[in-house]
C-alpha cells in the first residue's frame, strides 16, 4: 500500500515543463478576442476573414479535386509543394517579378502564411540576432522572433495630421528615415515588411520601399516580406514588390496566402518565394516540422491560379474584381463610421480599417494606471454591450508602445453587405443614444 502511494507521488511531475523559449509568448490576442466575439457579438468585424464565399471557380476546383479519378490527391504529395501548384506559382509570379522562377527551388508551399513566417524565423534567426519590426504589426511576428531566440527591435509608423480637416489616410502614417536607419546595426539579421499592412491598410510607396531596401543592402540584412494582401489595393494604388528593387531579390523571402488571395482563409494554403540560397533553409525547417500541406487544397489553389493566369489583366480576373468589391465595402464602412464620429483612417489596402474612438470615450470610463490599454477595454466593452466586435490597435504594438496607441480600434470590412449594414445600424443607434438626452 505505502509502496504504491510513494510510487504514485513520484509519478506526479514536479519539474518545470515549459521550454524557456516559450517564456512571455503564451498570450494571444486572437484566442481572447475570437472567444469574446463568439460569446457576445451579433456583428463580427473583428478577426480578418470574409463572411462571403470564395469564388465559384475555386470551390468547383476543390470539388473536382475530391471527386476526380485521381485518387492520389487524397494522399501525400511532394513535401515542399504539390507540383502543379509550385509550377503555376512560379509561372504567375515569374511574370509579375520579371524573372524566371524555378518551381522546385524558388517556391515552397506552407500551411498558410503563418507557417511561412515561422519557417523564416526558425531558418534565419539565431540567439541574439535582431529583427526590425515596423509598428503596428501583425502580432505573431514578435513571439515568433522570440521563440527563435531573436530580439525584436521596433520602429513605429508616425501619424501626421491630414490637411484641412480631411480624414486621415493610412498613407499619413510614415516611417521617420533617421529613426529607421538608427535601428540597423551589425546585430540586425532581418527586417519584416508587411505591405499592404495589417492593421492600418498602408501600402508602402516606392520611395518608402527604396529607403528600406537601401538600408537592407547597406547593412547586409534579410527582408521577410509578408505580402498576403498583395491583391487588395484600392484607388488605383500599386502594390510594389520589394524583391523587384535593386539588390533585393537575393535577400528577400516573399510570403503569400491563398486565404487572402481567394477569400478562403480556412484552407490554410500559403507560400514562400525567393532565391534557393534562402529557400533551402526554409525547406529544412518545413521538412522537420510540418513536412507537407493538404494535397486537395493545393490542387484547387493551383487550378485557381491557372484560371487567373488565363485571365491575367482582364476585367473578369478575380484579382481585379475582388479589390473593386472590397473598395466599395471600405467606402461604406468609412461613411458609416464618419457619420457617427468614430473617425476612420482610410486604408489604401487590405481587409482592415482603423478608427479613432476618442469621441466615444465617455461611454467607457478610463481606469488610470490600468495595465490593459484603453482601446482593449473599449473593444471588450463594445462587444459585450453593443454586440459589435473589433480589435484594439494596441494589440499590434509591442508592450512598451501599447499605451501610446490606445484610442483606435480595427474593423474588418471583408464582409457581406448585410453584415456591414448591421454594423451601421448598431453605430447609428449608439450615436443616437449618446446624443439624445
Ligand atoms: N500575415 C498577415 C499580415 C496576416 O494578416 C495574416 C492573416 N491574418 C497572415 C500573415 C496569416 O495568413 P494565413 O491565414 O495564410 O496563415
Amino acid at each position: 500500500q505505502t509502496h504504491f502511494l510513494s510510487l504514485s507521488l513520484q509519478a506526479k511531475m514536479s519539474r518545470p515543463v515549459q521550454a524557456r523559449r516559450l517564456e512571455g509568448t503564451d498570450k494571444n490576442i486572437w484566442v481572447e478576442f475570437v472567444k469574446l466575439a463568439a460569446t457576445y457579438s451579433t456583428v463580427n468585424l473583428g478577426q480578418g476573414f470574409p463572411d462571403f464565399p470564395p469564388p465559384d471557380f475555386l470551390k468547383e476546383a476543390f470539388t473536382r479535386a475530391l471527386s476526380r479519378e485521381n485518387d492520389m490527391l487524397h494522399q501525400y504529395t511532394r513535401a515542399f509543394g504539390h507540383p502543379p501548384l509550385v509550377k503555376i506559382l512560379a509561372q504567375y509570379f515569374g511574370k509579375l517579378l520579371g524573372r524566371d522562377l524555378d518551381p522546385m527551388t524558388n517556391v515552397m508551399v506552407t500551411v498558410g502564411a503563418y507557417q511561412a513566417l515561422f519557417c523564416c524565423f526558425q531558418a534565419f534567426i539565431d540567439e541574439g540576432d535582431e529583427v526590425i519590426i515596423i509598428e503596428p504589426f501583425f502580432d505573431c511576428y514578435e513571439p515568433m522572433v522570440k521563440m527563435a531566440g531573436g530580439m525584436p527591435v521596433f520602429v513605429a509608423l508616425r501619424p501626421k495630421a491630414p490637411k484641412d480637416g480631411k480624414l486621415m489616410s493610412s498613407a499619413d502614417w510614415q516611417l521617420d528615415p533617421t529613426e529607421l536607419a538608427s535601428k540597423f546595426s551589425e546585430r540586425t539579421k532581418a527586417i519584416v515588411l508587411n505591405s499592404p499592412n495589417n492593421p492600418l491598410g498602408k501600402v508602402f510607396s516606392r520611395g518608402e520601399l527604396e529607403l528600406i531596401a537601401d538600408l537592407c543592402v547597406k547593412h547586409d540584412v534579410l527582408c521577410i516580406s509578408d505580402e498576403v494582401y498583395e491583391w487588395l489595393v484600392y484607388d488605383g494604388k500599386e502594390h510594389i514588390r520589394i524583391a523587384s528593387l535593386q539588390g533585393m531579390w537575393d535577400r528577400t523571402v516573399i510570403i503569400g496566402s491563398a486565404g487572402k488571395t481567394f477569400s478562403a482563409t480556412g484552407w490554410k494554403v500559403g507560400w514562400t518565394m525567393g532565391p534557393n540560397r534562402l529557400l533551402q533553409h526554409l525547406r529544412t525547417v518545413h521538412q522537420n516540422s510540418v513536412y507537407h500541406c493538404a494535397t486537395v487544397a493545393q490542387e484547387a489553389v493551383a487550378q485557381g491560379f491557372q484560371r487567373e493566369l488565363e485571365l491575367y489583366g482582364k476585367p473578369e480576373s478575380y484579382f481585379i474584381q475582388l479589390p473593386k468589391e472590397l473598395q466599395q465595402k471600405r467606402d461604406w464602412l468609412v461613411q458609416s463610421l464618419d457619420a457617427v464620429g468614430m473617425k476612420p483612417i482610410i486604408p489604401e489596402g487590405t481587409y482592415f480599417l482603423v478608427a479613432d474612438i476618442s469621441e466615444f470615450k465617455s461611454d467607457v470610463p478610463d481606469i488610470p494606471d490600468s495595465d490593459e490599454p484603453y482601446d482593449s477595454r473599449f473593444a471588450k466593452w463594445m462587444v459585450k454591450n453593443k454586440g459589435l466586435a473589433a480589435i484594439p490597435l494596441s494589440a499590434f504594438y509591442c508592450g512598451a508602445h501599447k499605451h501610446n496607441y490606445n484610442h483606435f480600434i480595427r474593423f474588418c470590412f471583408a464582409k457581406e453587405e448585410a453584415t456591414l449594414k448591421a454594423a451601421n445600424d448598431i453605430l447609428q443607434k449608439w450615436k443616437w443614444e449618446k446624443t439624445t438626452p
